[in-house]
């Protein structure tokens, strides 16, 4: 568990509850899934390749629950009490493997992530791509070579 104080807390992530509350350690869950994998000697079958096809197996089916629903329908899905079940029980699956596989590839997740933001931030800048979906290659003041 992360000894965090709320006070240094995102911000983002402060009017909900206090941080010591809601963070739960990205290392911790990896050692609680590694040794759940551990105790039924699956690690031989936890190769990156297997990992990756398994995260995109849950991915799947993860986007069949929301396959064929209208935008508005998707934005109820946890308004029913099965489906909302089902949705917790998928993105637990995505997140379970994508945390194995970024542990046996010894990426750190954390650090990967607010690198990742770090980028998007410079591809994206808020000026240009404030209310628009477009990729950043679309994006007003960047240079491509594409055609
Ligand atoms: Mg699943």
């Amino acid at each position: 568990m992360t000894d965090r104080t709320a006070e240094s807390c995102p911000r983002s992530i402060q009017p909900t509850r206090p941080c010591y509350m809601w963070i739960v350690s990205i290392s911790s869950l990896q050692q609680q899934l590694k040794a759940f994998a551990g105790e039924r000697d699956w690690e031989q079958f936890h190769s990156p390749k297997n990992l990756v096809m398994a995260l995109a197996g849950e991915v799947g089916e993860l986007t069949e629950i929301f396959q064929w629903l209208t935008p508005d329908e998707s934005a109820r899905v946890m308004a029913d009490a099965a489906c909302a079940s089902r949705t917790r029980d998928e993105l637990a699956d995505v997140l379970a493997y994508l945390l194995r596989l970024a542990d046996v590839l010894e990426v750190d997740l954390e650090a990967a992530l607010t690198e990742k933001i770090a980028k998007n931030a410079l591809k994206y800048p808020v000026h240009a791509s404030r209310s628009t979906a477009a990729k950043y290659t679309d994006l007003p003041g960047h240079e491509t070579n594409d055609c």
